[in-house]
């Protein structure tokens, strides 16, 4: 069984928080050709999109693998040493722990893995965004393996008509279900139509039972349980050969769909698909990025990449990404631009909310009777922080 690794971490950011300077890339990229000397890697690749820095590996340990988290973990804080060096911006920003500990998980990091049988051609796509977060996937993995607008092979292909798998992880319960979709697609896009909280982790062909998709789902905000960063997410694709077709996947990438991040991790904005030469959020701190890096996958060996929205065909999407941004960054703080208070709630607003705390002075009589209003309270503190009061329509 062959593995396929991203991993990533922002270890500094130059200038700003736009981009991964290029020692750092050049510190990375000798550790990774180090780890392929020394045949703990069959293959790997450094990539960057803004300030994260990707590690793209093959290897045979598996998933969670403690040598190859382990490795990664330690160049993590090589990069980091030379960001130090340059005083680059939040160096070391998302290791959160001192020691590793087997394996990255809660450790800061985040990573996509894949195990799987190589296929005699194996067309794979590594996607890496900066600005957003996990749950930024949600909408392109419905509308690749569950929408057949999107994805004609899902009405055509013999070999997907069945439908896919997704499992979905509730980040805030530290729960998982799985959805056989079509038949429970109504009930999944319930939940992930609210990406900060659940998120799809992975998908798999109901016929071939091959993995087709896996995300990085950590949540750095949670994890550190105060701001420190949007945990810019990265995706592995399979694709072809019963799994959606290479332009399937990237299809649902022409629409620059509305994610959370941006400036402060802390408003919407448009995730805009853009080559890797482009992949620097400034403005605003944004828009949001993607780029998708394609590889034929050859015995273990990454033949690639292929720069795959380095293509007009995408510059409808980045124009409507620029139009998207100039509309939302009207409304300054005002939702829907900024994040909902829901969302801001484990980050800056509890400090704010404890600053003002004793200058709120009741309403008597207005509003709703005493009574009912504790029990809005009430039911607002059980229904938990992932829901707002509502009021009115
Ligand atoms: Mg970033």
């Amino acid at each position: 069984m062959l593995t396929v690794s991203i991993i990533k971490a922002d270890t500094g950011g130059f200038v700003g928080h736009s981009a991964v300077h290029p020692k750092m890339i050049d510190t990375a990229t000798t550790a990774i050709n180090d780890a392929i000397d020394s045949e703990l890697l069959i293959d790997g690749q450094v990539a960057c999109c803004g300030d994260d820095l990707s590690l793209i590996m093959t290897h045979r340990h598996g998933m969670e693998a403690t040598p190859v988290h382990g490795f990664a973990w330690d160049t993590f804080h090589a990069t980091t040493r030379v960001a130090q060096d340059l005083g680059l911006y939040g160096a070391g920003q998302d290791l959160l722990a001192d020691a590793f500990s087997g394996n990255l998980r809660g450790l800061g990091p985040g990573y996509a893995e894949l195990e799987f049988e190589e296929r005699p051609s194996e067309p794979v796509v590594c996607f890496l965004a900066d600005k957003t977060e996990p749950g930024a996937w949600n909408l392109p993995l419905y509308k690749i393996f569950a929408d057949p607008f999107n994805t004609a092979g899902l009405v055509i292909d013999s070999k997907m008509h069945a439908g896919f798998v997704f499992e979905v992880y509730d980040l805030y319960e530290e729960k998982r279900i799985e959805f056989d979709c079509p038949a429970e697609l109504h009930d999944m896009l319930m939940f992930i139509g609210a990406p900060a909280r659940y998120v799809v982790h992975g998908v798999r062909s109901k016929t071939l039972g091959h993995p087709a998709a896996a995300t990085s789902t950590q949540r750095l905000s949670l994890i550190a349980g105060k701001y420190v960063g949007k945990d810019d997410p990265v995706m592995i694709v399979r694709c072809q050969s019963g799994l959606p077709a290479l332009g399937e996947v990237l299809e649902a990438f022409t629409t620059a769909w509305t994610v959370a991040g941006c400036m402060r991790g802390s408003h919407h904005a448009p995730l805009m698909p853009v080559a890797a030469g482009n992949a620097h959020p400034s403005r605003f701190d944004g828009p949001p990025r993607v780029v998708a890096l394609g590889f034929q996958i050859t015995n273990g060996k990454l033949v690639g990449p292929r720069d795959l929205f380095d293509d007009p065909a995408f510059d409808g999407a980045r124009r409507q990404a620029t139009q998207v941004m100039d509309y939302l960054r009207r409304h300054g703080p005002f939702e829907p631009h900024r994040l909902p208070l829901s969302e801001l709630e484990y980050t800056t607003m509890p400090s704010v909310a404890d600053k003002l705390a004793d200058r709120w002075e009741p309403i008597e009589g207005h509003l709703v009777p005493a009574q009912q209003r504790g029990d809005t309270k009430t039911a607002i503190r059980e229904r938990g922080p992932a829901q707002q009061p509502v009021s009115g329509s």
